[in-house]
């Protein structure tokens, strides 16, 4: 008997207490209510929901009523099965939730001084602060660290930042958008806090994805645009610090490649159960069950290891190798899975209407957001053998 999903057989989420599971179920609910219902449809219109976006972030998840009842603080493992919770519904949805309460909170925690981490955080867990994180440009996505060509300039009180950003979602509703740019008088990357409203500020959509295709990203370009010295967070003075961000976020990815794994797994299950072929449920023929024995022995596998590098995380331990190890091996585990959801489910499994054809093609912006699977695999390359073969 698993304590939280029949998918979870090593039963790793018994690892939550009973108050960090009753919050998931919370979330369940909401998730089966009110967005397990459109996601297939606005899959295909290539549209976010945005009627589900009070109803997600006015369920408090960041600090759960349940576990503060308890006198209890949410722990890592809270937040990654929080992760996996969306995830098994929609990839998108997780993506979108984890824009604020994973890149944009890790930003303001770590980037943050002290002052101004107490003074947004609160803000961040409410929503009432809704940024994003501003990395990736145009010209640079892995070599992001020497190639950041965004430039800011300081004048006094006054920096004035140039230059452009990609792929950056969950823009259309943020607030707030947290820009990294090089700083001109010493070369160095700094953080921002970039009111989207503020002069200079422009962004189009990125039209025709095959992938992802809820949740809305966009191509952001500013233009002289001038924000006071006290939007710069503090803690960030140099790549490193950047760095430093990434091996804290990437744990997330995983728990979303978990969680696709997990409702690729579900959707094909029901499937051969339900279909019939040859006079019997297709689910029943030996080489339909070798295929679901790879796809929940891929998902158990990713889950612990997942789970162990969120423990290492939360514990202060986890090394940078262990989390870009854990986002390469989760995602290539994901990838097969999805293949194998899809290939189960014959020609429905090309058909949104059966839930597997989302997760097949959302796998696809999984596997290259947050380092792609060359540049973790080769982070893991350089620990291994102490010889770095990018920068
Ligand atoms: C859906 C989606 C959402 C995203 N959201 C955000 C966001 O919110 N904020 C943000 O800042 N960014 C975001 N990104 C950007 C994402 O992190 C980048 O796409 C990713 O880092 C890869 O960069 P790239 O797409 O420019 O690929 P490239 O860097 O151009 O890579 C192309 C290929 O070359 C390979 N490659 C590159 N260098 C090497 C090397 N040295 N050795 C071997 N192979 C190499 C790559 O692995 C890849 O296979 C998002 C991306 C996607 C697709």
């Amino acid at each position: 008997m698993t304590t939280l999903y029949d998918c979870d057989v090593l039963d790793q989420a018994s690892l939550l207490t009973p108050a960090e599971q009753a919050a998931i179920l919370r979330l369940r609910a909401t998730l089966d209510e009110d967005v397990r219902p459109l996601v297939n449809e606005y899959w295909s219109r290539d549209e976010f929901p945005e009627q589900v976006i009070p109803k997600l972030t006015g369920l408090n998840l960041m600090n759960p009523h349940e576990i503060i009842d308890a006198g209890e603080t949410p722990s890592d493992l809270f937040a990654g099965f929080r992760t996996f919770e969306l995830a098994r519904c929609d990839a998108s949805m997780s993506t979108f939730y984890n824009a604020v309460a994973g890149l944009f909170r890790t930003t303001i925690n770590l980037g943050g001084s002290p002052e101004q981490a107490a003074a947004m955080d609160p803000l961040v867990q409410t929503f009432e602060l809704f940024g994003v994180f501003c990395l990736t440009e145009a010209e640079h996505g892995s070599d992001i660290a020497g190639g950041l060509a965004t430039t800011a300039e300081r004048n006094g009180d006054t920096w004035t930042i140039n230059g452009n950003k990609r792929w950056i979602g969950g823009v259309w509703v943020a607030d707030t958008l947290a820009i990294f740019a090089r700083d001109v008088a010493d070369a160095q990357v700094k953080c921002f806090l970039v009111p989207k409203n503020t002069p200079g500020v422009s962004y189009t959509k990125i039209m025709n994805k095959a992938s992802l295709k809820i949740m809305q990203n966009a191509d952001i370009t500013l233009d002289n645009v001038k924000v006071d010295d006290s939007t710069r967070l503090l803690n960030i003075n140099s790549f490193a610090d950047v760095a430093g961000l990434l091996r804290n976020m990437r744990s997330m990815v995983s728990w979303i490649a978990c969680g696709v794994m997990a409702g690729a797994y579900e959707a094909a299950v029901a499937y051969t159960k339900e279909r019939q072929q040859f006079g019997k449920p297709i689910a029943s023929f030996q080489l339909i069950q070798e295929k679901l024995a790879r796809m929940l022995a891929n998902l158990t596998a990713g889950l612990a290891m997942t789970v162990r590098l969120t423990q290492q995380q939360q514990e202060g331990t986890f090394v940078d190798a262990n989390s870009a190890m854990c986002k390469m091996q989760t995602s290539l585990l994901m990838r097969e899975t999805v293949a194998l959801a899809r290939e189960v489910v014959g020609g429905n499994g090309i058909v949104v209407d059966y839930d597997v054809a989302r997760f097949f093609a959302d796998a696809e912006a999984i596997y290259s957001y947050e380092g792609t699977h060359e540049i973790n695999a080769l982070v893991v390359g350089r620990s291994i053998t102490g010889v770095g073969s990018f920068k």
